[in-house]
């Protein structure tokens, strides 16, 4: 899923591309995608004509402010990712037209929503599952919906970090990925982050000590801003808005690195379930 490294990745590219642009048209074959309206017709008539006036992140949340005082949701949930391109259709299918990474992955062919812009060019949503969430409503709705979004880890300050951490009884690692105390923060970066904090994911959040909160803060936002530094990671689906892999896979230290060798110990890396998610670290560091 794209965390949210990814999801800036994403927005940065975005202003550079669909900033003044206007929608003249859109295309799904997939209308569940689209929460708000639930009508496809409706949609399609509120979005065309609507200026995109600025780009900005929520969480894992991308949004659009338009024309008209609308904003444009999507969270690209499990896997989905935009592109910036253009196609054309052929049958059922779209098929990019302009040579490049969306040619050539084939992670990049699940396209189920496509926007028109007043350039010629697309802008697509690409999801291998579907399970993305489109939402266009008018800028009071979507910021009454950002509400339960907590705040973002990379705009807190360490006292901001500490009293969220420090309140909370459950697993560290589950305190980090709730979405309503931190946003952006997913299965890749928690782990990540807690095993450059040295610190065990099942320990209770309000058992850590001021010293290791202050290890975790400067760990996690480390990553994240590395990670944006080298736009996301592309251990599975995620693409840049060109298409592209991300280049933070080979920073990735422990997720999805069971039975690997712990790049501090040289002990054995362990996968285990954590609220549901699997969670892998290096019990020998990991105290
Ligand atoms: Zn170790």
């Amino acid at each position: 899923m794209p965390e949210l490294p990814e999801v800036e990745t994403t927005v940065r590219e975005l202003r550079k591309k669909v900033l003044k642009r206007t929608f003249l048209d859109v295309w799904t074959d997939c209308p569940k995608i689209i929460k708000e309206p639930n009508d496809f017709k409706q949609f399609k008539s509120i979005i065309t004509g609507k200026e995109i006036k600025s780009v900005y992140r929520k969480g894992k949340n991308i949004i659009f402010s338009l024309s008209a005082d609308f904003s444009l949701l999507i969270h690209q949930k499990l896997t989905g990712h935009l592109l910036y391109g253009k196609w054309k259709k052929q049958g059922l299918i779209w098929k990019p037209v302009v040579a490049g990474p969306i040619a050539s992955d084939p992670m990049n062919r699940f396209i189920h929503l496509i926007f028109l812009f007043d350039n010629k060019w697309q802008l697509a949503l690409c999801d291998l599952r579907k399970f993305s969430k489109v939402v266009l409503a008018k800028n009071e709705e979507i910021k009454e919906e950002a509400k339960a979004i907590g705040p973002d880890p990379l705009l807190m300050t360490f006292g901001e970090f500490k009293k969220i951490i420090g309140q909370k009884n459950a697993k560290i690692k589950q305190v980090l990925m709730d979405q309503k105390l931190i946003s952006g923060i997913g299965n890749i970066y928690s782990n990540e982050a807690l095993f450059e904090a040295r610190i065990n994911p099942k320990r209770p959040a309000s058992d850590l000590k001021e010293g290791e909160i202050k290890r975790l803060y400067h760990s996690l936002t480390k990553i994240l801003k590395k990670s944006i530094s080298v736009q996301g990671e592309s251990f599975s689906d995620f693409r840049t808005l060109d298409g592209k892999k991300g280049g933070f896979d080979v920073f990735i230290k422990v997720y999805r690195k069971e039975g690997k060798k712990c790049p501090y110990c040289g002990g054995k890396i362990v996968k285990e379930e954590i609220g549901g998610r699997s969670s892998y670290f290096c019990p020998n560091c990991q105290k």
